[in-house]
């Protein structure tokens, strides 16, 4: 049986059961790829057939307002991501916003991975994945998880970094079948990833092990596992503040979007325990501005609100 046949298997018997495979509609894979972006399956799942009953296509999305998709996002966390959906729509639909650099030509749903590139928003992953899983193109979306699981089933490399993504398409014929199933193969990987191929991977149980040719090195138990995989990014932080920016920046979003409409010098010491008017002022004034900025709030005079024009 040779190893996609294997893996295939395994995945028929073992495979998740989630809503975007059951699916081949463009608009709701890239719904679920944007959420699962730095989600969890199991949050992401959550939020999915909620986000499709209030935006059940490109066009609804494409209406929707600044404040309605922040609304609609909550909970989620990395709330540009929402914007950034409803701007794909926009794209697609041929709507104008004025987020945009220019106006957009009214434009069909993309047909070919490089079509989706093309779109703002749209990175070298998410074109890949909505190619596979939608239009069934035989094309690999390299993320962590396919990166792990391919540098050692292929090439035997136990830990493998973002360097081997060029090796892995360059040998797209050995991770892929030609034909039949290609399309499954990356969601059978992303499975074999959360289940067995983990960083400490349990290969005493995987079924690829008897075909893996890093098995045997996990198995000697002489693997070094490495503190970090890849590096991770580093993120704006005030003073000796606990949190990366980031964080506040989602409290004052969950402020104000449970409070309606709020006064400046109100956010601090609710976002932040440690609060110091006198140093930590212009530090709250600032982040409000880049988010108005993003086009996640209005800042007008001493108020905060979210989006009234947009
Ligand atoms: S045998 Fe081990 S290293 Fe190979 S795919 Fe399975 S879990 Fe990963």
């Amino acid at each position: 049986m040779n190893l996609w046949t294997r893996l295939l298997r395994w995945y028929d018997k073992n495979g998740r059961d989630l809503p975007w495979r059951k699916t081949r509609d463009p608009y709701r894979i890239l719904v679920s790829e944007i959420m699962l972006q730095q989600t969890q399956v199991s949050r992401g799942l959550i939020f999915y057939d909620r986000w499709l009953q209030q935006f059940p296509d490109w066009k609804t999305l494409a209406k929707a307002s600044n404040a309605d998709v922040i609304k609609a996002w909550a909970g989620l966390g990395y709330n540009r991501r929402a914007l950034m959906l409803r701007d794909i729509a926009c794209q697609i639909v041929g709507t104008n916003r004025a987020v945009f650099a220019r106006p957009h030509e009214n434009r069909a749903v993309p047909e070919t991975e490089a079509a989706w590139r093309e779109l703002k928003g749209i990175g070298p992953y998410t074109a890949a994945a909505i190619s596979a899983f939608a239009l069934r193109q035989r094309t690999l979306p390299i993320d962590t998880n396919i990166r792990r699981v391919l540098g050692r089933l292929l090439f035997g490399t136990t830990y493998p970094q973002p360097t081997i993504d060029d090796k892995i398409r360059a040998n797209v014929d050995r991770a892929l079948p030609k034909r039949g199933r290609f399309y499954d193969v990356p969601q059978a990987i992303f499975d074999l990833a959360t289940t067995h191929c983990t960083k400490v991977p349990t290969c005493a149980t995987c079924p690829m092990r008897t075909v893996c040719p890093s098995a045997e090195k996990f198995l000697s138990g002489r693997v070094r596992v490495p503190k970090q995989m890849v590096k991770k990014a580093v993120e704006s932080k005030h003073r000796d503040k606990k949190f990366p920016d980031r964080i506040y920046r989602g409290r004052i979003l969950k402020h104000v979007r449970e409070n309606g409409s709020v006064e400046i010098d109100e956010i601090g010491p609710v976002v932040d325990a440690g609060f110091d008017a006198t140093v930590d002022r212009d530090w709250i004034i600032a982040m409000v501005r880049r988010m108005e900025k993003d086009g996640m709030l209005s800042y007008l005079g001493d108020r905060v609100t979210l989006p009234k024009n947009l």
